[in-house]
């Protein structure tokens, strides 16, 4: 039992019932009251329920249906919830009919650096801005970030640009820190299977984008979004940055098939990272335009404005006068397949 189907016009107090039914068995809900029908999504390990205490379920006023979703995960799949979710971030959704840019520099290395890049990106039409203060590097001798101090100009970005904040998380113990700051909680790649960090961001309010790790199936990565949303927080955003092959040509492989694939199997938004998948700045414009085209909801791109100076990442940033005329280029794509940009 994993979905319980409420006919229209139930009452708030049949509602309860059922919820109060579900917590007594360890399990909690999360009710989702549509034009047509109200859906209780039933969050927790359901598969102790006896068919005995299903019937009971069944046999609440209201209820018309009790549906067992037999996919591993659950409350991301497409069955849990048939329209895409819109996760709504300061006024900027995210899952909608505009395809939402988050953009800016793979690292904060500094108050005016970003102030700058941010102004540039902001009036190309980006909606929010991404930077690094806990970086997750190869090498333990690469610059790691400027944590708080980071976080400080990220915060002032959105005071002076009204772009709300992407940054990544790599610890469960910069938490507190990260959710005073940050709009959306990035998980990077090497932490998509960091279930301790998953958890923990399962419990706070903030929107979560996951990106794909590096060597994770669909599968694995719909599994790690599900660990989340096991702990209640049902806004997550699936973030494709490539993936390892065989392949050398590029830093990655972008695997824009996820898009119409997690299309079928998840109502979760997608956001397509083409910077990191490419590593390679002249190659990032034709991806972003083809994950448009594909149907993605967003996209993720790296911009310096000195990417030769950039403390990470620089080989894969745009300049932002090559981000604006990407932004206008995008238009006619986005129009295309019936969207906004
Ligand atoms: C980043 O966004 O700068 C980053 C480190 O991404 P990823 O985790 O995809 O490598
Ligand atoms: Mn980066």
């Amino acid at each position: 039992m994993d979905i319980i189907v409420l006919s229209p016009g139930t009452k708030r107090e049949a509602i309860n019932r059922v919820v109060r039914r579900l917590k007594k068995w360890g399990l909690q809900a999360h009710v989702s009251r549509g034009a047509e029908r109200t859906i209780v999504g039933v969050i927790g390990d359901t598969s102790k329920i006896t068919e005995d205490e299903e019937n009971s379920v069944r046999a609440i006023e209201g209820v018309e249906d009790v549906i067992r979703i037999l996919k591993p995960f659950k409350l991301a799949s497409r069955e849990f919830k048939r329209q895409t979710s819109i996760i709504n971030v300061k006024g900027k959704r995210i899952g909608g009919k505009k395809i939402v840019v988050m953009a800016g520099p793979c690292s904060v290395e500094g108050r005016d650096m970003l102030l700058d890049i941010a102004g540039k990106i902001s009036k190309a039409g980006a909606s929010f801005i991404r930077g690094g203060a806990f970086k997750p590097r190869t090498s333990p001798y690469a610059f790691q970030g400027l944590g708080e101090e980071g976080l400080k100009y990220l915060a002032e970005v959105r005071e002076k640009t009204g772009m709300p904040v992407v940054t990544e998380l790599m610890d469960p113990r910069d938490i507190d820190l990260i959710e005073k700051y940050a709009d959306v909680i990035q998980i990077g790649a090497r932490n998509m299977q960091n279930f301790r960090l998953l958890l923990e961001v399962g419990m706070s309010k903030k929107p979560v984008l996951l990106k794909r790790g590096l060597a994770a199936t669909i599968k694995d990565w719909l599994m790690a979004a599900e660990y989340i949303m096991s702990k209640g927080n049902l806004k997550v955003i699936l973030c494709e940055r490539g993936i390892r092959t065989f392949e050398t040509a590029t830093r990655n492989t972008l695997d824009l098939s996820a898009v119409p694939v997690l299309r079928e199997m998840t109502h979760l938004p997608i956001v397509i990272d083409p910077s990191h998948a490419v590593g390679k700045w002249s190659l990032v414009e034709s991806m972003a335009k083809a994950a448009v085209a594909a149907g993605a909801d967003g996209l993720m791109i790296e911009v310096h404005e000195h990417p030769e100076e950039a403390f990470s990442d620089g080989e894969q940033s745009l300049k932002p006068s090559v981000f604006k005329k990407m932004m206008t280029d995008l238009k006619p794509i986005a129009r295309a397949v019936g969207r906004t940009i």
